[in-house]
């Protein structure tokens, strides 16, 4: 028996870095997942690695508001229930304010925090009618602090961190969990641009994907049953 039996996961950008983790590790548990991402080769070929039991891929932007209705009927009809959602999908901009581009601004904020909000509402009609569900809204330490030149990154994530507040107290009554978590430096395709020797990391190294996979897969279980509107900080001690 393992932590996840008989769940399904929906984890959003779930074809590559952070989210490709997160999929093999409530799979690894056990768990039914479904991949989505705008990649298709990469998503396709990692469910079809999983195999078609307990894993599907499936195409979504995450911004967009007809595919989510789409992706959830689509999950129930294949797996019959909708027990966690995962919203990992996220894109990084930069530039001093000066230069932040209104097009950078509205790009950064449709993915990260628009998106979280359209996966969250999505899910809560078959959570509410199951009684139980687990939401993950993944922040980052920018949710947590200001960073130069990363001013609509930061604002979403931010607003990621305040959203989860909301609803962990407007569905907490009827079983539903809202958890954010805030990884700091992992390598990933994101993150190729940013050395980690220019930073202060207590643990002495930036992550892995793997490192933060273990707090999402705690977050999606009954292990953390009694948790909800909290924010879990994965940063190696980096905001201490
Ligand atoms: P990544 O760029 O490696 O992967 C992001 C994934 O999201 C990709 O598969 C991409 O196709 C998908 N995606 C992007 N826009 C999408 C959209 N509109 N609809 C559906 N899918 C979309 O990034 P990552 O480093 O794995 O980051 C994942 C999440 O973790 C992001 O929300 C990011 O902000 C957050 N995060 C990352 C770090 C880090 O250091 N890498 C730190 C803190 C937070």
């Amino acid at each position: 028996m393992t932590r996840l039996d008989g769940r399904t996961a929906i984890v959003t950008g779930g074809a590559r870095g952070l989210g490709e983790a997160y999929v093999r590790a409530l799979h690894a548990e056990g768990a039914r997942v479904v991949i989505a991402d705008l990649l298709d080769d990469a998503g396709a070929a990692l469910a079809a690695e999983l195999g078609a039991d307990r894993a599907r891929f499936e195409q979504l932007d995450v911004t967009d508001e007809r595919g989510w209705t789409d992706i959830v009927a689509r999950t129930l009809e294949a797996f019959g229930s909708v027990d966690v959602l995962i919203n990992n999908a996220g894109i990084a901009n930069a530039a001093p304010i000066e230069h932040f581009t209104l097009a950078k601004w509205d790009a950064v904020i449709a993915v990260n925090l628009t998106g979280t909000f359209l996966g969250c509402r999505a899910v809560v009609p078959p959570m509410k009618a199951a009684g139980r569900g687990s939401i993950v809204n993944v922040s980052s330490v920018e949710g947590l602090r200001g960073s130069e030149r990363l001013h609509g990154y930061t604002a979403s994530k931010f607003g990621v961190r305040g959203l989860t507040k909301s609803l962990a107290v407007e569905l907490g009554p009827s079983g539903i969990r809202v958890n954010s978590v805030h990884p700091g430096l992992i390598l990933t395709d994101m993150t190729t641009r940013i050395d980690p020797d220019a930073l202060s990391i207590p643990l002495g190294r930036p992550a892995l994907p793997e490192d933060v996979a273990g707090t999402v897969v705690f977050l999606a279980s009954d292990e953390s049953a009694y948790t909800t509107g909290a924010e879990f900080v994965v940063d190696g001690g980096m905001t201490t």
